[in-house]
C-alpha cells in the first residue's frame, strides 16, 4: 500500500520534490490541488508534468476514505460522517454550520475532528472511551475528516474533539496542524483551531512549546483529584493543580486564553458548593469555563441535571468572578457524545452479520 501523501508535512513535501530533482514550486502545486481543491488523484493535478504525475502515483496515493454512514440534524446545520479507513476501521467527524441567530458565529463551520480509533482515556462518561483503543489516526486520516467536509462546502474552525485523546497522538496531530494552517493548505487562522485534551501534561508542554496560537482546551470534569480519578480513570497521576499551572504555561507561551470544560453530570459534580470549589482551584488564570450538561449515553448509568441545577452551577462560578458559559448544544438529536454514530453502525452490522 503507498503511502498517504498527506502524511508528510509542508517541509518534507518540499525537501521531496528538491530530492526529486523538481522545482521548490511543486510542493506549493501539489499541496493546493490536494488541500485546498480537495482532489484525491495525482492525475486529476493537470498542470504537472505528466512524469511527475507517473512518480508520485507509484510512491503515494492521495485517496479519501470512503463514506459509510452520515446523518443529519439542526435543520441541516449539523452533518455526522463515519468514514471508513479499512481494517473495519472507522472514525467520526461532525460539522456544524452557524446561522444568524449568533451574530458572533454568522459564517463560522466547525468540524470536530477524532484522533484516534477508539481511545485509552477511558472516561466513564464516554461512549468512545466504552469501546476501549484500536490505534491512532495518521496526519492524513485526521485532514481527511475535514477535506470531507470542504469538498462540498466550507470550514472556518476546527476542533480536536471527536473521538481520541489528541495529546496522545501529538505528533500526528500536530502535522495535521500544520498543513491546516498553511497558506498552501487549509489556510485556517490558528485560532480558528482548539485541541481539547484530558489533560496530558507533556503533550501540553510540547504544544506550548511549538509556538502556535491553537486554543487549548483541558477537560477538568470534576472540581477535586478524588472524584475526577473517578471520571478519568487515567488522570490518575495529574492533580489540578499540575494541570491548571500547565494551563498557564501554555497561555504565558501563546498569550491565549485556555478554556476548562467541565461536564455537568447530575449528582456527581454539579452542585452549588462544588461549584465555589472549582472557582477556587482556577481563581485568578486567564481562562474560561465551558459547561456541558451531559448528554446520556446508554450504559453509563449517568444523567443530565435539571436547567435549574445547570443554571445554579453557572450562577455561582459567576459570583465568583469566573468566565463561564454554557455551551450551545448541536447535533444533540444525532447522538452527540462522541463515538456514538460509529457505536450504532458497529452494532449494525454485527446484527447483520448474525
Ligand atoms: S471523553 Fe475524550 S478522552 Fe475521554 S474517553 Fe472519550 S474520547 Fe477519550
Amino acid at each position: 500500500m503507498p503511502r498517504h501523501l498527506l502524511d508528510l508535512g509542508p517541509d518534507d513535501l518540499s525537501a521531496l520534490f528538491v530530492a526529486w530533482g523538481e522545482p521548490r514550486y511543486r510542493a506549493s502545486q501539489v499541496a493546493r490541488w490536494a488541500l485546498k481543491r480537495g482532489v484525491t488523484t495525482f492525475d486529476a493535478m493537470t498542470d504537472l508534468p505528466a512524469a511527475l504525475r507517473v512518480r508520485l502515483n507509484e510512491e503515494f496515493t492521495l485517496a479519501a476514505p470512503p463514506l459509510l454512514t452520515s446523518t443529519v440534524t439542526d435543520d441541516g446545520a449539523t452533518t455526522k460522517a463515519l468514514l471508513g479507513l479499512g481494517n473495519g476501521d472507522s472514525v467520526e467527524t461532525v460539522r456544524m454550520a452557524y446561522d444568524s441567530e449568533d451574530p458572533e458565529a454568522f459564517g463560522r463551520a466547525t468540524v470536530c475532528v477524532s484522533t484516534q480509533v477508539g481511545c485509552a482515556m477511558g472516561c466513564v462518561f464516554c461512549a468512545t472511551g466504552q469501546q476501549g483503543f484500536t490505534r491512532n489516526l495518521t496526519p492524513a486520516e485526521i485532514l481527511a475528516q475535514v477535506l470531507h467536509f470542504t469538498r462540498e462546502g466550507r470550514a472556518t474552525n476546527v476542533v480536536f474533539m471527536g473521538m481520541g485523546e489528541p495529546l496522545a497522538n501529538t505528533s500526528a496531530t500536530l502535522a495535521a496542524v500544520r498543513w491546516m494552517i498553511h497558506a498552501d493548505g487549509l489556510d485556517l487562522r490558528a485560532r480558528g483551531i482548539t485541541i481539547s485534551t484530558v489533560g496530558l501534561r507533556t503533550g501540553i508542554h510540547r504544544l506550548a512549546a511549538e509556538g502556535l496560537q491553537v486554543g487549548l482546551t483541558i477537560s477538568l470534569h470534576a472540581p477535586d483529584d478524588d472524584l475526577r480519578r473517578r471520571l478519568i480513570p487515567t488522570a490518575g497521576g495529574t492533580t489540578i493543580d499540575e494541570l491548571v499551572a500547565a494551563a498557564r504555561e501554555y497561555i504565558e507561551a501563546t498569550g491565549r486564553r485556555v478554556t476548562f470544560a467541565y461536564a455537568l453530570l447530575d449528582g456527581v459534580n454539579d452542585s452549588e458548593e462544588q461549584a465555589r470549589l472549582l472557582a477556587s482551584r482556577i481563581r485568578g488564570i486567564q481562562a474560561h469555563v465551558n459547561l456541558i450538561p451531559y448528554n446520556p449515553t446508554a450504559g453509563t448509568g449517568l444523567r443530565r441535571p435539571s436547567r435549574d441545577r445547570v443554571r445554579a452551577f453557572h450562577r455561582v462560578l459567576q459570583a465568583e468572578g469566573i468566565n463561564a458559559t454554557v455551551r450551545v448544544e448541536r447535533g444533540v438529536e444525532i447522538a452527540a457524545a462522541c463515538g456514538q454514530l460509529r457505536t450504532d453502525y458497529v452494532q449494525r452490522q454485527s446484527l447483520t452479520l448474525v
